[in-house]
């Protein structure tokens, strides 16, 4: 019996390795296996489940483990747990595409190349992206790999929502508003395209709200603006990031204050945010918890925060037709959501208390819908995979 192919897709960061294998079943990439490697660099530990949730690993690497044992880790079981397929191609999530890269792309030494250029752009995360492609290019040396860049949809955007208000030859050298959480948003793109093109046609407000989060106006499927710029710093406040703060603080910080390069760089990334602000952790679910005082106060910054976005964003829209809310927070947070659409019905936005506390599908009761729909980043970056394939 022929082996059934099977695309594997593969999502690097700084100390973690998230992965997906699908079978193709009549074209459509049906998950079989998917999982992560976390603690890359120290104690990294391996967990892998199949499509019913059932575990297939939890394991421990060798210290330290780098990304090429991670990938290594994640082929063992894809030989032990899909024997029978074969992999055809490798999907590899991009931080950054720069301005060239609208969509996605298979790699060769040229595009090696240009990402490699693009390090200073993106320096916390791009080199891991490139340590994942290497590692698994050393394993599959005869598939194609496909680069998928979490900037690409951002592509679309006018001029005026992707320039700084900087002399031009700041724009010319890359320092412009790129965006990210790109393949998040083209999944609920595609995924309101095919329930709701009568709204997938208008216009749309993504909220992505994970660890990381931004928000991202859609016009007829394509991003028009979207809350983080240069790097993924800017925007709204996420997990221990500040989002957006006046520049002049951080020239007060670095000026004034004599802080070192270093220290204002942890503080901006990682240790602001709801974390920096509650005090207790970025996680959601244990700031809700804990009912203090200051706990109560950084979720009602975070909300204050995204609604002025979403109003923001509905400007350059011209209306709203629909908000969907995606990611941990955006699919599981009932408080959240129901303070960050306080104050919206100027533009038709009301919710329904009971539907909202039970994450359903439609949250609202106003003439806007708001919709709560589950992002699939790795399911986005298979398809693509499918198109470049096709291509
Ligand atoms: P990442 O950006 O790391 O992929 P996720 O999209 O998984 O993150 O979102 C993670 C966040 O979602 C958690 O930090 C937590 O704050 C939030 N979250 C997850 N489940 C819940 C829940 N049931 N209630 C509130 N918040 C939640």
């Amino acid at each position: 019996m022929p082996a059934r192919a099977a695309l594997l897709v593969l999502n690097a960061g700084s100390s973690s390795l998230k992965f997906a294998a699908y079978t193709l079943e009549s074209a459509i990439p049906r998950e079989r296996i998917a999982g992560q490697v976390e603690g890359i660099g120290a104690h990294a530990r391996f967990t892998a489940h199949d499509a019913t949730g059932t575990s297939l690993a939890t394991e421990t690497l060798p210290e330290p483990a780098t990304h090429a044992a991670a990938v290594a880790a994640v082929i063992g079981l894809l030989e032990r747990s899909l024997a029978a397929a074969r992999v055809i191609a490798v999907g590899h999530r991009v931080v950054h595409g720069g301005p060239r890269h609208a969509a996605p792309a298979q790699i060769d030494t040229q595009l090696l190349a240009d990402l490699q250029s693009l390090i200073p752009l993106a320096p916390l995360h791009q080199p891991h992206n490139l340590a994942g492609i290497d590692a698994a290019m050393a394993h599959f040396p005869d598939v194609p790999h496909i680069a998928c860049f979490d900037t690409a949809f951002h592509r679309t955007q006018p001029w005026e929502a992707e320039t700084f208000a900087l002399p031009p030859h700041f724009y010319e050298q890359g320092i412009r508003r790129y965006g990210f959480h790109g393949l998040s948003y083209e999944f609920i793109a595609r995924t309101l395209a095919a329930q709701h093109p009568d709204l997938a046609a208008g216009r749309v407000i993504a909220a992505h709200l994970g660890n990381g989060a931004s928000l991202c106006a859609i016009q007829a499927g394509r991003s028009i603006a979207t809350t983080m710029g240069f790097t993924a710093l800017d925007g709204i406040p996420m997990g221990t990031r500040t989002g957006s703060i006046d520049p002049g603080v951080i020239l007060h910080l670095l000026g004034t204050m004599g802080m070192p390069l270093a220290e204002v760089t942890r503080l901006l990334y990682s240790g602001s945010g709801l974390k920096g602000m509650s005090g207790i952790s970025q996680d959601v679910r244990e700031i809700e918890a804990a009912g203090t005082e200051q706990a109560s106060r950084a979720l009602s910054h975070f909300a204050w925060r995204v609604r002025r976005e979403i109003g923001a964003l509905a400007a350059t829209l011209g209306g709203l037709d629909a908000l969907v809310f995606t990611a941990g927070i955006g699919e599981h947070s009932a408080r959240l959501r129901a303070a960050i659409c306080e104050n919206l019905a100027f533009l038709g936005i009301t919710l329904d208390p009971a539907r909202n506390a039970a994450n359903a599908p439609t949250i609202s009761n106003g003439t806007t819908p708001v919709l709560v729909r589950h992002t699939d980043e790795e399911r986005m970056m298979a398809l693509h995979v499918l198109e470049v394939l096709a291509a």
